[in-house]
């Protein structure tokens, strides 16, 4: 627990700091984006100053994907849990989610009709879905299979797994796998920690298990790796269930933002 508490202030700390750096970054873009489109409606086709102008623009919009990811991360909204069914959520973005991986990657849903509602908030839930999607696409470059299951879990105290304080109970268990790279013991260790990439630069932030970690944090939840080397990689997610009248709610320890006031 004194870990996830040192991580969920760093991530508070840093969430601030770069929420600020991005909204400033995101005015200047502003002005460096809005004047290289209007200099390309301005000129003529064949204007040979064209393709240097147009070489700004795709770097200012790359910018401006990079600031909207840290503004995402970043982004301090009350949390609206809610009574969700899983299952359904995962239906709406089926669609979405199959065009982020791919025509390459396989996706393979698990719905049992049996999975009860979760407590939690649908569009972070979907969120935690694209950022998983997005790993396990980008893992599997030459193409493969994408998991996405839901199950009822009972949690106890000795569940075997990377989940350092287990809180025993009775979960619903959102499970993505994919059959790309995998992980290393290394890796594995640092994928939570905020800026943890090994993707080329403009590729990847090392934000998006940092974030799914937060809002799993913020659920009530709990989160555990699968991972090796070649042979691929299942994140799975335990969510407090909707109608358990104990469902653990965000722990005070636990929270990523202070108390106001
Ligand atoms: P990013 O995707 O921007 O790098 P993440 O926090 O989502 O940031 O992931 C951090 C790192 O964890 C990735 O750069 C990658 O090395 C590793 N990783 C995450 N998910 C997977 C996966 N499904 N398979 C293999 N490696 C992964």
């Amino acid at each position: 627990l004194e870990a996830q508490l040192r991580h969920a202030q760093k991530m508070e700390a840093i969430g601030r700091l770069t929420g600020s750096i991005a909204h400033d970054f995101n005015n200047i873009l502003t002005v460096i984006n809005g004047n290289s489109e209007a200099f390309l409606r301005r000129c003529s086709p064949d204007d040979p100053r064209r393709p240097e102008i147009e070489d700004v623009q795709h770097a200012g919009e790359r910018a401006a994907n990079l600031t909207r990811q840290l503004l995402a991360f970043t982004r301090q909204e009350e949390l609206e849990p809610e009574c969700v069914d899983l299952n359904a959520t995962i239906t709406e973005v089926r669609a979405m989610l199959a065009t982020l991986i791919g025509e390459d990657v396989e996706l393979v849903l698990d719905l049992p009709p049996h999975v009860p509602p979760v407590w939690a908030d649908a569009g972070q839930l979907e969120q935690i879905l694209f950022n998983l999607a997005a790993n396990a696409r980008d893992a599997m470059p030459g193409g493969g299979v994408l998991g996405i299951s839901t199950d009822n879990v009972r949690l106890d105290a000795r569940h075997p797994g990377r989940i350092a304080d287990v809180r025993p109970g009775d979960y619903v268990a959102l499970s993505v796998s994919d059959t790309g790279t995998g992980m290393d013991e290394a890796v594995q260790a640092q994928v939570f920690e905020p800026y943890f990439t090994t993707k080329p630069v403009g590729k990847g932030t090392g934000l998006g298990l940092a974030t799914v970690f937060g809002i799993v944090q913020q659920s009530g939840g709990q989160i555990d790796l699968a991972s090796a080397s070649g042979a691929g990689t299942t994140v799975t997610v335990y969510l407090p269930r909707a109608q358990t009248p104990a469902a653990p709610l965000p722990h005070a320890t636990t929270r990523t933002s202070p108390p106001r006031g």
